[in-house]
């Protein structure tokens, strides 16, 4: 299915926000910069418009959403955070950081956008665009990110238009996002310590230097929905990825990190020619889905080894995803 809505892309001014408000008022959905990745957002009260994110996104009903909004108060209304969660928050809100915690009773959140599960996902985006646009809705906003489930997120409106152009009302264009990469997902067990449950923006060392060793993995409980790291096949281009390459083979494309390799590939392009992992965080999304093109989503894509450090450990997950089989 493509979708038959006239999506219109919406400047990044007053009236852009005020227009895009407008549409989540009215159950619509809207496509917002965050500093992570491009969300696709509906007013996160209504049930009937978060059905319509699972729908435009053919996403699968088992998969909750991150509830966006404006400050640790608004998020406060909505979910118990143990002290530890607290500290994050404030340490790291705005910013590339969920944290997900029991739903409180009044919270006023569609039950749809838990997926069942007892614990609701929480996000403060930093990205100024995005919190316009939740400042001026004054409620919570359900987000996942805007691209065909499954499929490489997007981090310009550009690739929205490209892959979801007629699934929803408008996509605010705030240019590029900076991060690059989706936000670390922190869970918390029985006693309110910390778990990653996904790899992201704020790094393992940056959370431990606020409350200490973390340790990481999905949740094994049944009450929490299939957590992030368990969808294994994700982020996927058309092409296959080979990962940890030393150069590419005849006919692969190549994604390269640092140096290049003495034999390239006609169809190259580098995350980071300084190596910088931040730089590559930023970049892995767009190069995928550049590379992809150029190969007409077949083939094979070579990529370079990422060193394991910092938010080079989320774009290894990320890599690893992509690489999965289907
Ligand atoms: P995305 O769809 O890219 O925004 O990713 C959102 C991620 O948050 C998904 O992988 C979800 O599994 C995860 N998530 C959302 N809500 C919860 C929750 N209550 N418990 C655990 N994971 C969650
Ligand atoms: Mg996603």
């Amino acid at each position: 299915m493509s979708g038959d809505l006239n999506t219109i892309r919406l400047s990044a001014t007053d009236r852009g926000v005020r227009v895009a408000v407008t549409f989540l008022r009215k159950g619509g959905l809207v496509a917002f910069p965050t500093e992570t990745v491009y969300g696709l957002g509906a007013d996160a009260r209504d049930e009937r418009a978060v059905a319509g994110i699972y729908r435009a996104k053919g996403r699968p009903s088992h998969n909750p959403v991150i509830v966006h909004v404006a400050s640790l108060e608004a998020a406060a209304r909505l979910i118990d955070l143990p002290p530890e969660g607290v500290r994050l928050a404030k340490a790291f809100w705005p910013g590339p950081l969920t944290l997900v915690a029991p739903v409180r009773a009044e919270s006023g959140i569609a039950d749809i956008c838990r997926a069942g599960a007892l614990t609701l996902a929480v996000r403060v985006p930093a990205a100024p665009l995005a919190l316009s646009l939740l400042q001026a809705f004054d409620g919570p906003v359900a987000a996942p990110s805007a691209n065909l489930s499954g499929k490489i997120s997007p981090t310009s409106a550009d690739h929205v238009m490209e892959e979801m152009h007629g699934r929803l009302e408008g996509v605010l264009d705030g240019g590029v996002c900076g991060v690059g990469l989706e936000s670390t997902i922190v869970g918390f067990d029985e006693a309110g310590k910390p778990r990653i449950l996904r790899p992201g923006g704020v790094t393992r060392e940056q959370l431990e230097q606020v409350v200490g060793p973390v340790s990481a993995g999905p949740v094994t409980d049944d009450i929490a929905p299939s957590a992030p790291g368990q969808l294994s096949s994700h982020y996927a281009p058309g092409a296959r990825l080979r990962l940890n390459a030393e150069r590419p083979e005849l006919g692969e494309a190549w994604l390269g990190f640092g140096e290049e390799p003495e034999r390239s590939s006609a169809i190259a392009i580098n995350l980071s020619a300084a190596a910088s992992v931040e730089e590559a965080a930023s970049n892995l999304f767009g190069h995928l889905r550049h590379l992809d093109a150029l190969l007409e989503h077949s083939g094979t894509i070579a990529v370079a080894a990422i060193p394991e450090r910092g938010i080079g450990c989320a774009i290894n997950d990320r890599l690893r995803r992509a690489a999965a089989p289907r």
